[in-house]
């Protein structure tokens, strides 16, 4: 049978790689635009900053492929798929397939203003896009969105000597992740580093003659030579759409438990598919590596007919600012619809938050030490409820066992909970 694998990313490759583990006689064409072999996007910032080498951001080299009997297209750009007749049509060929697995990754959403392409403007994807930054003088840069790429890219900017400032839509830094008290914390340790966090404002547009010299937002005009357009990642399925495949309703390619798309034999993952959330069940896009590579693993044991069941993207990021951890897991609090209760505690510069929906854990944040940030995501995962927790703790058998878990446990949750063993009474502390 013949594999082919759209996308040389994280789900690209763990999709082959899979196959070659399970049944290996099969063959994989695996095609990427970029020429490549595997990196990881992730650690872009580091390399950005010159805290990583260039060469250490490649997780295989070409030879790897080949011992793994993968064929590889790099540097070849899929311009179409033919699926009643099972073909790829590249910038350079075509192919016939009897499985296709789409692991076409995402792109960063630049808005449409006016400017927003002038030289001296930026995204921070690929290794390309972090070749030409660095290779770029820059001195005043404005990052426009504070995900965490926004903010790994403000500060691998301000850690090679630039003056940055991050312009941020929403009133609040990493909106997606984080509820406003951290977020708020968050801001100060990037403030300290020298950044400039701007929130609640937004760019209307960019001018310059040759390249970019200011960034006009809706409140002031600000000089800069460098822009970095970080407001977001969109799926990249214009591919799978054009070939009739169905989209979901946040704009992915929309996929089944299986990830399997709307017509047969097709199976997309990563950052261009559209799944569901492991803890409210809702479409999502997850964007993640880990969630890549797990719903890669999902396409390509169904696409050997093994059955296998997506259990959905479970959202948990860790990030570093001025040596300070953070950490983001499951939802927030706008996320909550049912009874919502929150248990959270500030010490200065560490704070942690635990949220629970319907008395079952859904989320946690954490800023300044992510000691117990484990056991709490694996409490999430699993979807605890405020009962299923009392019942383990008064477990004495299981407490014997894995007194670290008592140990993180009575850090996190309230006396009562734990009252069957200190002796507490029971008390609401919401
Ligand atoms: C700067 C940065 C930092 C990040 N940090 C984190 C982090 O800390 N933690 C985390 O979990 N995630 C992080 N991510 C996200 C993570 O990297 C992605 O979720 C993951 O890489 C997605 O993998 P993918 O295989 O789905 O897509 P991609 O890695 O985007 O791969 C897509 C592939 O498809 C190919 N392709 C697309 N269209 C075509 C076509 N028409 N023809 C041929 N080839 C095509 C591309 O060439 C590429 O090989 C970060 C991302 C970036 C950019």
């Amino acid at each position: 049978m013949r594999i082919a694998i759209i996308g040389n990313g994280a789900a690209g490759n763990q999709a082959a790689a899979v196959i070659k583990q399970i049944e290996p006689e099969h063959e994989i064409l695996i095609f990427s635009r970029e020429p490549h072999p595997l990196y990881s996007p992730c650690v872009l910032p580091d390399c950005l900053a010159g805290h990583l080498q260039r060469a250490n951001v490649f997780l295989k080299d070409l030879a790897a492929y080949k011992r793994e009997g993968v064929i590889t297209h790099f540097d070849e750009v899929v311009e179409s798929l033919n699926l009643n007749q099972q073909e790829i049509v590249s910038d350079k060929n075509r192919y016939s397939y009897d499985r296709l697995i789409i692991a076409t990754g995402g792109r960063p959403f630049i808005p449409q203003v006016r400017g927003s392409r002038l030289p001296g403007t930026f995204t921070l994807k690929t290794l390309e896009d972090m070749d030409r930054l660095k290779q770029t003088p820059s001195s005043r840069v404005v990052v426009v969105g504070s995900g965490n790429i926004g903010i790994e890219a403000a500060q691998a900017m301000n850690d090679r000597g630039c003056q940055v400032t991050i312009i941020e839509s929403l009133g609040q830094v990493m909106p997606r992740l984080f509820d406003e008290k951290p977020a708020l914390i968050i801001r100060i340790l990037l403030e300290r580093t020298g950044i400039q966090v701007l929130t609640g404002e937004t760019v209307r547009e960019v001018r310059g003659r040759e390249r970019v010299e200011e960034i006009v937002t809706d409140q002031r005009i600000l000089p800069c030579d460098t822009l970095i357009w970080a407001a977001g990642m969109k799926p990249e399925c214009e591919l799978a759409a054009a070939a009739g495949l169905e989209s979901g309703e946040l704009g992915g390619i929309k996929v089944n438990r299986q990830m399997q798309c709307s017509k047969p034999n097709v199976y997309a993952c990563g950052d261009c598919a559209e799944s569901f959330d492991a803890v409210s069940g809702k479409p999502v896009l997850s964007m993640l590596w880990p969630t890549a590579r797990r719903q890669a693993q999902i396409a390509a044991m169904n696409c050997l007919g093994q059955e296998a069941e997506y259990e959905g993207a479970f959202n948990m990021v860790v990030e570093e600012i001025d040596n300070i951890p953070i950490a983001a897991v499951g939802l927030k609090e706008d996320h909550l619809e049912g009874e919502a209760h929150i248990l959270e505690k500030e010490n200065g510069p560490n704070c942690w938050r635990i949220l629970f929906e319907n008395n079952r854990v859904v989320g946690m944040q954490a800023v300044g030490s992510l000691e117990y940030v484990g056991v709490v995501a694996g409490l999430i995962r699993k979807r605890f409820s405020r009962q299923e927790i009392e019942d383990i703790i008064s477990d004495s058998g299981l407490m014997l066992r894995t007194p670290w878990t008592m140990e993180a446990l009575r850090r996190y949750l309230p006396p009562y909970v734990i009252g069957g063993m200190t002796g507490g009474k029971p008390g609401s502390i919401y």
